[in-house]
């Protein structure tokens, strides 16, 4: 007879891997299947996010931002260096081995939480029977009270241009390469695109970002979006708005990249390319015919708010279904699907999930732009403050942007913030934290901020919502 569980969860992403444990932790009896492995042929726990997205993204852009600050802010703070250089194999080193360790962690957390962990390729079957193929391709049959998928997603492909992973490659090609290209084409100015853009810019490509918007970061506030694209330009970021890319011809061990903007067709030669043209949700020989689980038009699986398939007990978590594509999106669905598989309270807010960009200056926002809020016709007051007014980022060498915030003309309550500058991804966490407790402008001008912290910038754009800022002649 086949093994039973109390929850089965196909896939060990950031959106899957919390879902098991939270379940665990619930008293049930839970297994995890996933496939990912890894270009050396490891099997590895963490999905995208720990093997070629989040944490190796974040690792590079680290290593890269300090040869950046060594080459041109050393200086500054009176520190005389006598040429820098980067031995690219051993940073590649650095960011493989905290791969390693962080996947290896996700192990270690199924061991300790008690699920059982399994590798291999998971189908569902009607009656919420699972199918494994193990690496081997041997087959066993689980069965489950409760299947939750958590699938992922992989990067879109451009019909006219396919990956062929060593001139045009995907995002994982670009965390992995072993030498710093000379000549860079990113297509698509996104999130994905900046950080790997910022990341070779830095150690010394030539970079050309094309982008097909006329707007740059049409998702961000447009000021924040502002000043990204002057902070962008100044560290040599080529990013060509309306530019629309058709095709590519590799030849001689270049590639021509073809596109149309407003003046006409254009090109660029370049040595490699990264198509960074967003991800698509992944369900590939997922689910068997007679499932009942349904796919919307886009390749999500379909869920309700709470994240329940239309078959009984199948819950789907993280890229697969709608909603930001973010690593803490999906590990927040994961954990509430736990918590109601176990008959226990739990709510996701999606108005309330930050994003951040790890580019330098850093970009972060929570809640609705100033564009959004004009649209939704709320009245309201914005009040900003820049970090060139900011002790900390002075000391830092970092004053550079600003921190917005939004707030309600008659409540005053906050309905979005909106950061660039110095971690701003690690100020966006107050920010989120005072909009999930409802809390209004008035609440962060009352609250003491430590002095000097980056964090003061927040408290005086809050001060500003009101004309009150008392570090910034301008408000
Ligand atoms: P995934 O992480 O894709 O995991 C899905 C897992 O399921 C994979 O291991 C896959 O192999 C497995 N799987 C799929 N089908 C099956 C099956 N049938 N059987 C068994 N296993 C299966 N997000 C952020 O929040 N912050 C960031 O800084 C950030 N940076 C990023 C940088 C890059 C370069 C990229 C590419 C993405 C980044 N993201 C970031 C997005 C983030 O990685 C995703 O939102 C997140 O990984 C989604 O989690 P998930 O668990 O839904 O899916
Ligand atoms: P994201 O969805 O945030 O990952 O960003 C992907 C970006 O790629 C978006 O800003 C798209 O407008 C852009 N994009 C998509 N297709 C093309 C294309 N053919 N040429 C240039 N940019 C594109």
């Amino acid at each position: 007879m086949a093994d039973t569980y109390d929850v089965a969860v196909i896939g060990a992403g950031p959106a899957g891997y919390p879902t098991a444990i939270r379940a665990a932790q619930n008293g049930l009896k839970v297994v995890c299947v996933d496939e990912w492995k890894n270009r050396d042929g490891s099997l590895a726990f963490g999905g995208t996010c720990l093997n070629a997205g989040c944490i190796p993204s974040k690792a590079l852009l680290e290593s890269s931002e300090l040869v950046h600050r060594a080459q041109s802010e050393f200086a500054a703070h009176g520190i005389k260096t006598q040429g820098i250089a980067v031995d690219l194999a051993t940073m590649q080193k650095r960011r493989a081995s905290i791969v390693r360790t962080m996947t290896g962690g996700v192990a270690a957390l199924f061991k300790a939480a008690g699920v059982t962990a399994v590798h291999g390729h998971g189908r569902l079957l009607s009656g919420r029977r699972v199918e494994i193929t193990a690496p081997d391709g041997t087959r066993s049959e689980i069965a489950a009270r409760h299947v939750v998928l958590a699938s992922g997603s992989v990067p879109v492909e451009l019909p006219s241009m396919r990956f062929d992973h060593q001139r045009i490659c995907d995002s994982w090609d670009a965390l992995e390469f072993d030498a710093v290209p000379p000549r860079l084409c990113v297509i698509g100015a996104g999130i994905i695109g900046l950080e790997l853009g910022s990341v070779w810019r830095r150690l010394g490509s030539q970079v050309v970002i094309l982008e097909a918007l006329e707007n740059f970061l049409a998702v961000a506030d447009q000021q924040l979006a502002a000043e990204a694209a002057r902070q962008f330009k100044r560290q040599g970021l080529d990013v060509r708005l309306g530019a629309r890319v058709s095709g590519a011809r590799v030849a001689d061990g270049t590639v021509r990249v073809e596109y149309a903007d407003a003046r006409g067709s254009q090109s660029v030669t370049v040595d490699k390319v990264i198509v960074a043209v967003g991800r698509k949700p992944y369900a590939a020989d997922l689910l068997a015919a007679d499932t009942g689980v349904k796919l919307d038009e886009k390749g999500f699986i379909s869920v309700d708010a709470e994240c329940r398939t239309g078959a009984e007990n199948v819950w789907a978590v993280g890229d697969c279904v709608r909603g930001p594509m973010l690593a803490h999106k999906g590990k927040e669905e994961g954990v509430a699907v736990a918590d109601r598989i176990a008959g226990r309270y739990a709510h996701v807010n999606y108005a309330v999930i930050p994003s951040v960009i790890y580019t330098a200056p850093e970009i972060a926002w929570v809640g609705q732009t100033e564009e959004q809020v004009k649209a939704s016709g709320t009245a309201y007051k914005t009040g900003v403050f820049p970090f060139s007014a900011n002790g900390r980022a002075r000391a830092m060498e970092a004053a550079v942007g600003f921190v917005k915030i939004l707030a309600a003309g008659d409540t005053d309550s906050i309905l979005g913030v909106h950061i660039i500058g110095p971690l701003a991804g690690e100020l966006i966490a107050e920010a989120t934290l005072a909009m999930e407790f409802q809390a209004s402008a008035e609440d962060l001008q009352r609250t003491i901020h430590a002095h000097p912290t980056l964090a003061e910038a927040l408290h005086e754009a809050a001060l500003a919502s009101d004309k009150r800022a008392i570090d910034n002649i301008n408000k």
